[in-house]
């Protein structure tokens, strides 16, 4: 089983430490993915955390980790937060900036950078670069994958994800050795309460609205790359790194 990285700092936040922190060295790398649900931005930010080095942050993944701590243990506003995700809505920017700006050591992880699903509305974008602007780091690219509407809806209902370590797979194109269990950790693949149909549809209305403007906005600053995200993980991989170099 291979080894993910520890991400405690970023799950956690607060004053969580990862064990085994990246000691950097090579270049780090600091960039943002954006795409549509579905798109697949979470298997290739595996797969480019596994080459670059860099952290997976993922805001999505925090929200999914405190569904899990007992409701005692859930402020107001994360558990507010939790009824948006549920329904696919966007979780109010305030609530995620707060929650990203309490993990900013993150962004200054020596082995760099890879945010899933951060930014995702114009406001998240600006409240990024300040803080980006204020820690003196920059970003070095924002990867856009594109795929047409029907692929994504296929690509969404076969997602599986793993309970344990949150590997996702997919039940045709990136199936698990063994069916239902995850390749890296062992524990039990679960459909996300938000990959459900009802919440699909409610999501990529909300992409449309709220994050689409993001590719003009990283275009008009000179940071987007665009690929397409047709084809197996491996070929959207080998793409990706073509367009890093
Ligand atoms: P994801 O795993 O990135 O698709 O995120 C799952 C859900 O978490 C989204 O549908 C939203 O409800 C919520 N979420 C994650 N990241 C953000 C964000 N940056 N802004 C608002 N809501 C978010």
């Amino acid at each position: 089983m291979s080894e993910k990285r520890d991400r405690t700092a970023w799950i956690k936040g607060g004053d969580a430490r990862c064990e085994a922190p990246p000691r950097g060295g090579t270049r780090p790398y600091r960039l943002v993915l954006l795409g549509a649900p579905g798109v697949g931005k979470g298997t290739q930010a595996e797969l480019l955390c596994e080459r670059l080095g860099t952290c997976h942050l993922s805001t999505g993944d925090i929200f999914r980790a405190a569904k899990s701590l007992p409701e005692g243990e859930r402020s107001p506003a994360l558990e507010a937060a939790l009824g948006y995700m549920r329904r696919g809505d966007l979780v109010p920017d305030e609530t995620v900036l707060s929650m990203v700006s309490e993990r900013v050591n993150c962004l200054r992880c020596p082995g760099g950078f890879l945010l899933d699903g951060f930014p995702r509305t114009v406001a998240q974008a600006e409240a990024l670069g300040n803080l980006l602007k204020r820690e003196k780091l920059a970003l070095d690219a924002v990867l856009n994958y594109e795929l047409p509407l029907d692929q994504v809806v296929a690509r969404i209902s076969g997602r599986r994800t793993c309970s344990g370590c949150k590997a996702v797979f997919h039940v045709t194109t990136r199936p698990p050795r063994a069916e239902g269990v995850c390749d890296h950790c062992g524990a039990k693949l679960y459909q996300r309460e938000d990959d459900r149909p009802e919440s699909v549809r409610v999501r990529l209305q909300v992409y449309e609205q709220s994050t689409a403007p993001l590719i003009g906005f990283y275009r008009q600053r000179g940071l987007l790359i665009s690929i397409p995200a047709e084809g197996t993980p491996d070929a959207i991989y080998q793409r990706t790194l073509t367009a890093l170099r």
